[in-house]
């Protein structure tokens, strides 16, 4: 038996585990941060919560007897990746990164790129004034001390606050479509997105609505992470598996 640990909270993550739960001979644990009330559960045997840190998950790694880490959490999610980088190299266990591609550039797009939402928030009100902010429900504090700018604050869970004094909430979680996106766009006449560079095409929606309203973007770029083997897709790390098995 082989056991296998999928560190998720991402869509291939999800993927990943329903194709491996149903293969003979596997053991598959999913993994999940546990930070969100009403998580999409992956398929099979499920744990919820931190390990406390490489340490914790070098503890856990030998109690399970994992032979192989596939790190598919998110591409902003860079204090997991770092911990499972530390832990697979104390426990000599095999490691590989599953990670979709970023957004593709469209030139069609006023693309401004940024590496933090602090830098994202220097930009206002300049860029604009009715903020479609797409970032998630961490780090808003950036933009709390904005008063001249609306903010349409679209993520899964409520965010953490401070949250900027003029906001709307849309608590909603993907896959999102062009007319909805652009239903959006037109009702609260945002003028700019601001986005994270996460990648995928659940959310890639919302780009296709900026470029057709002529809307600029402020991305913010992917924290720099471990040199591990990475794959882009779920097709990719079940070969890989197979290979590596
Ligand atoms: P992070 O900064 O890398 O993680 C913070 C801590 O949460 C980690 O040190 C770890 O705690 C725990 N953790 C994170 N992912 C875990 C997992 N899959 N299983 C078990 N513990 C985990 O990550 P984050 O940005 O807070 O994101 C948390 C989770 O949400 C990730 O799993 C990620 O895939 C998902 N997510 C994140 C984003 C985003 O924009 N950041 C977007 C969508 C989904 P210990 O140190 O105690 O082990």
């Amino acid at each position: 038996m082989r056991t296998i640990l999928v560190l998720g909270g991402t869509a291939e993550a999800r993927a990943l585990a329903a194709t491996l739960h149903d293969k003979p001979d596997v053991r598959v644990i999913s993994t999940l941060a546990g930070r969100i009330a009403n998580p999409q559960l992956p398929r099979g045997e499920v744990r919820v919560g931190g390990f406390g840190g490489a340490e914790g998950l070098a503890a856990y790694l030998r109690e399970q007897h994992v032979d192989t880490v596939i790190d598919a959490t998110h591409p902003f999610a860079e204090r997991m990746s770092w911990s499972a980088l530390e832990a697979c190299a104390q426990t000599t266990t095999a490691l590989m990164r599953l990670e979709r591609p970023p957004f593709p550039r469209d030139p069609a797009i006023d693309w401004r790129e940024v590496t933090s939402l602090h830098e994202a928030a220097i930009l206002l009100p300049q860029a604009g004034r009715r903020v479609f902010l797409t970032t998630g429900r961490q780090g808003l504090a950036a933009f709390a001390q904005i008063e001249n700018a609306f903010f349409l604050v679209r993520c899964v869970d409520a965010p953490d606050r401070p949250l900027p004094p003029d906001h709307e909430l849309l608590l909603d979680r993907g896959p999102f479509e062009l007319q909805g996106e652009l239903a959006l766009i037109d009702r609260h006449a945002l003028d700019l997105l601001i986005t994270k560079d996460s990648g995928g095409t659940m959310t890639q929606a919302k780009l296709d609505a900026a470029c057709a309203r002529q809307l600029p973007v402020i991305v913010v770029a992917r924290p720099p992470r471990p040199r591990t083997e990475t794959v882009a897709t779920v097709e990719q790390a079940l070969a890989w598996l197979a290979h590596a098995g």
